[in-house]
């Protein structure tokens, strides 16, 4: 298979002329045949991101690289990338055939070359039959497909997709998930996916780039997202349902090798089994529901069980101490709201966060 270029931008910023800062010094690298997706909260600057690697807009500051080439000057028709738009940009007008054939653009290729591609492509995402009906004829899904394969028809090197899904109902979003995740096995096209959703970025993403207010935040594998994120933003981004919160301060104490974590505002006071450095006055404890166990059957259980939520496979259960508020995943059981519980906290996956700063605190003893 022939190389992919890599992307590479360097220091990115973009500032509108009505003075929105969109981008702060984005640097990031996307490497040939990837698929990294770009996630983060509305607003948070993903579309102008991939708008300027594709070359409708240009960076107030900073650099684009397709490999050792600097492309920021260069017009988007000879950068050889496809992009995807939110809302497909679909003329109505005009025949699905005639969509899928804007792809080609000012293309060599002779007539007949051209509808043979169109219609090769259009098989193989299942539009065949649809080819001579307009767009207002289709339903989402199709028209979705119709917008990647008016990027397919040009075979471009890089594949720029702008939250392609969002306008899909639940189960034709898993659907069109698996079929792009097939087409970049396929192709293996240095892609970059957008997307506000948590579950496709961690899904579709070989790696995730979390961007927030125009800033990477963490970029990384989902594993290292999840299991090792760098402050208490990446950590409440991903994970359903949230990892637990709490406020608080923690004290040594080396009698027992475990330290202990007070919470804020309530009289819960955590054996954190393991050993702390020192004290730290000011902390936030991070700790993802499937890593609390309940314990039944405690007479001194300090948790009342509020709400079970039955999943099928799985339980989530929400207890309250005081004011606290905790949520728990585990196997279903026969527990009942109502019921009052001990917890066991898997402190070996526990995440620490300077309350101040919101970065992440090693507290264990290395
Ligand atoms: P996202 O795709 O992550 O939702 P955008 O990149 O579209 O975010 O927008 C980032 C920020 O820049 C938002 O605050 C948005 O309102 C602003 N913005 C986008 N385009 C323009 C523009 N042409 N002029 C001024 N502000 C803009
Ligand atoms: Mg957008």
């Amino acid at each position: 298979m022939e190389p992919m270029p890599e992307i590479r931008t360097e220091s990115i910023s973009k500032t509108f002329p009505d003075g929105t800062q969109a981008l702060r010094s984005v640097s990031l690298q996307v490497k040939n045949g990837e698929l990294l997706a770009l996630v983060g909260p509305s607003g948070c600057g993903k579309t102008t991101l991939l708008r300027i690697i594709s070359g409708l807009e240009s960076p107030s500051e900073g650099h684009l690289f397709f490999d050792k080439e600097k492309v920021t000057q260069l017009s988007p028709e000879r950068r050889d990338l496809g992009m995807v738009f939110q809302n497909y940009a679909l003329f109505p007008h005009l025949s699905i055939f005639r969509n899928i054939g804007l792809g080609l653009g000012n293309s060599p290729l002779s007539k007949a070359e051209k509808k043979q591609t169109v219609e090769q492509v259009a098989k193989n995402l299942g539009l065949y039959e649809y080819l001579e009906r307009k767009p207002a004829e289709l339903s989402g899904g199709q028209r979705q497909r119709v917008a990647l394969a008016r990027l397919l028809v040009r075979n471009p090197s890089i594949h720029l997709l702008d939250e392609p899904l969002s306008n899909l109902d639940a189960n034709l979003r898993m659907k069109m998930r698996e079929e792009l995740a097939n087409l970049h096995i396929k192709h293996a096209k240095t892609t970059i996916f957008v997307t506000h959703d948590q579950i496709e970025a961690m899904t579709l993403g070989q790696r995730i780039c979390l961007l927030n207010h125009g800033k990477i935040e963490q970029i990384g594998t989902p594993e290292e997202l999840y299991l090792n994120p760098c402050n208490l933003f990446v950590a409440i981004f991903f994970g359903i349902p949230p990892i637990n919160i709490l406020q608080g301060k923690s004290h040594y104490s080396d009698a027992e090798g475990s330290g202990i974590f007070r919470c804020q505002e309530s009289s819960l006071s955590l054996k954190t089994l393991i050993s702390h450095k020192k004290d730290h006055k000011n902390l936030t404890l991070g700790i993802r529901p499937e890593n609390i166990k309940i314990m039944a059957g405690d007479a001194n259980g300090e948790f009342l069980i509020k709400r079970i939520e039955y999943l099928g496979d799985s339980q989530i259960v929400h207890l309250s101490f005081e004011n606290i508020n905790l949520t728990c995943k585990q196997p279903i059981s026969g527990l009942r709201s109502g019921e009052r519980v001990a917890l066991a906290i898997d402190w070996k996956s526990s995440l620490w966060f300077d309350s101040n700063t919101k970065n992440r605190v090693q507290l264990i003893e290395s």
